[in-house]
């Protein structure tokens, strides 16, 4: 696929200690745990965290710290929704979770041509835009956050990307910070300006899909971040399809020209048993 980035995957089961509990907002918290010293990732790629007894669940990793050859920090940065993630919510320092991957294909962004970046985030879906932003701050890029939620207690990594320096354009819901409405419409005026190489998107689907239509319309490459139910996480359950692809393998980023041509892309998605329901 175009979007291929050199990956690099680690299948073993990793048992590891919860080393740090960060609330990001009322309802999200990072988790982090110390992991492989030498297992890198690509912002957008996702790992699967087993809580025994519960479920085995796909995360974004949100955060990669190397302080040191022994201290490699990673985290996931998790949305309270379920008995899987209200579980993980409930977690303290020192207890134990199950971790494999990286498995999937992230974002390119260092492609040469790529000098300016329109990085959209909706609510949790800002997740794998944190190290997109680390990463693309670090290789000279530039970029406009355009980050919405909610309300303004839920706007995740406005801190983060203040502290880097990075341009934000906010937008809540309720019009308590920002414009007041959806960050769609923040990106229809963006876009209307020259200079933007690549948009990335994450959040939910119905807004990726708002933000593939307008970039493509402004002739702008654009890669949005996938959610599917996943079991395996690797290509052989196919309980992530879509339209012939398998969002663990292929995606969970893909290129918005492929996905725009999907029927199911924004309208359909499988339930656990791979019944197709609205989105
Ligand atoms: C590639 C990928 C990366 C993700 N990254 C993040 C992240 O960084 N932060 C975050 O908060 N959430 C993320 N999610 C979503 C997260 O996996 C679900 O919210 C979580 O699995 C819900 O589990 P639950 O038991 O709490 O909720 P449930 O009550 O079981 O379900 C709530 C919702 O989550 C979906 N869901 C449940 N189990 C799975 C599963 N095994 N695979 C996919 N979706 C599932 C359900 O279809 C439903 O829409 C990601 C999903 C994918 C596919």
């Amino acid at each position: 696929m175009e979007l291929d980035v050199k990956k690099q995957t680690n299948h073993r089961l990793r048992i590891r200690e919860i080393t740090k509990i960060t609330s990001e907002t009322p309802t999200i918290k990072t988790f982090w745990f110390e992991d492989e010293n030498d297992l890198t990732f690509v912002p957008g790629q996702f790992v699967m965290v087993w809580l025994p007894g519960v479920d085995e669940i796909p995360m974004s990793v949100s955060y990669s710290e190397s302080k040191s050859k022994y201290n490699n920090q990673k985290a996931i940065t998790v949305a309270s929704v379920g008995e899987a993630t209200t579980k993980l919510h409930e977690l303290t320092v020192g207890s134990k979770i199950g971790i494999r991957g990286p498995y999937g294909h992230g974002f390119n962004i260092m492609k040469a041509d790529v000098k300016r970046i329109l990085a959209v985030g909706g609510g949790c879906g800002s997740a794998p835009l944190g190290p997109l932003l680390d990463s693309a701050h670090s290789s000279g890029k530039d970029v406009l956050f355009a980050l919405g939620a909610r309300n303004k207690s839920e706007l995740l990594f406005k801190d983060r990307a203040m502290k880097l320096g990075i341009e934000l354009d906010i937008s809540t819901d309720d019009g308590s910070e920002g414009y007041h409405g959806f960050v769609t419409d923040r990106v229809d005026k963006l876009l209307s300006e020259p200079g933007f190489d690549l948009v990335v998107a994450c959040g939910p689907e119905i807004m990726m899909k708002k933000v593939v239509e307008l970039a493509l319309n402004n002739n702008t490459n654009v890669q949005v971040s996938l959610e599917r139910y996943m079991k395996c996480g690797v290509g052989i359950c196919d309980s992530c399809t879509l339209g012939g692809y398998q969002v663990c393998r292929d995606g969970p980023v893909f290129d918005g020209k492929l996905l725009i041509k999907l029927p199911e892309f924004g309208i359909s998605k499988r339930d656990p048993c791979g019944r197709n329901i609205d989105i």
